[in-house]
């Protein structure tokens, strides 16, 4: 029981961290979080010395305090050195420089020592010379037993996305805040990265996109945003997707991640992800057809 509630309660998180403010919910998950009442001890039981520490057993005081957004003093999680990397790229063609960096990254021994027994470093992939850069949040469970981003249902969001766009996969490049999945306690889900964590390897990124130097960045959702533009709680996803940013001197577009379009699919949420794909291509110069351009409008 503890671990349904505990489950519903992380995606009730992240929805609320992705901008949704409302939400449905079955009978039977209502039915689940119910409060039950409180076991109402015996006092003609309790010696009084029983009783007095009773009284100081509030849920407050048992439940371990940690910050939900962050994660921030959860112990499962191992810590960081104090200072992130630095990266000095060598000179030398896109390839070389990326090859150098992924080089560095899988023998990054925080990056190593965050991995589950069984999972890869997810460095990021594509073209090195890309227009279009898709950042998205951390690896999730394919990701980390492929060592390769977006290749669990979201990625296939994304490809086919990517490929409604006239591309490929492999025309574009695809990476992630976090290069390792972030380490959980429980047997289910994925967490967002904390802060400290997306500080860390921060500089892996931004070598990523100075090598790339694509004509413009997708923020796939809010944690890809906090990463890339530093934690605001005040944003909120719904009231800046579709809006040019920037990240040092490139263009910055943010959207919903796929996995927020896999849980919420209407038209209209497709719509709204499209529509800002439309606007990647107009800034990157892609021709766009007129099919493109109707895709998920009501038909009437
Ligand atoms: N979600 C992400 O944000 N990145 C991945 O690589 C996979 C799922």
């Amino acid at each position: 029981m503890t671990t349904e509630l505990n489950a519903i309660y992380e995606e009730l998180l992240r929805l609320k961290d992705e901008g949704e403010e409302r939400i449905y919910m079955d009978d039977d998950t209502l039915k689940l979080i119910q409060p039950e009442p409180a076991p109402q001890p015996e006092p003609a039981q309790l010696g009084e010395e029983l009783r007095g520490l009773l009284k100081d057993v509030s849920p407050a005081w048992k439940a371990p305090q940690q910050d939900p957004g962050t994660h921030k003093s959860n112990t499962f999680i191992k810590p960081l050195p104090a200072e992130a990397p630095i990266i000095e790229l060598p000179d030398g063609d896109v390839k070389t420089r990326m090859a150098w960096l992924r080089d560095k990254v899988e023998n990054c021994p925080t990056c190593n020592e965050h991995l589950s027994s069984f999972g890869k470093i997810v460095f990021g992939e594509g073209n090195p010379d890309a227009d279009i850069f898709f950042c998205g949040e951390a690896p999730g469970a394919d990701e980390e037993k492929a060592g390769e981003p977006f290749v669990g249902p979201a990625g296939q969001l994304l490809t086919k996305i990517i490929q409604a766009m006239g591309l490929q996969r492999s025309d574009v490049y695809i990476g992630n805040i976090l290069k390792w999945r972030p380490e959980h306690d429980k047997p289910y889900g994925n967490r967002p990265p904390t802060i400290e964590e997306m500080d860390f390897c921060l500089p892996y990124l931004k070598a990523q996109i100075e090598i790339v130097q694509p004509k413009v960045i997708v923020a796939l959702g809010n944690t890809a945003v906090n990463g890339l533009l530093g934690p605001d709680p005040k944003r909120k996803l719904s009231q800046i997707r579709g809006q040019w940013y920037t990240f040092g001197p490139t263009p910055l577009m943010i959207t919903f991640h796929p996995s927020y379009l896999l849980r919420n699919g209407t038209m209209g949420t497709k719509r709204k992800v499209w529509e800002d794909m439309l606007k990647v291509m107009e800034k990157t110069g892609m021709e766009i057809s007129d099919r493109q351009r109707i895709f998920f409008l009501p038909k009437d």
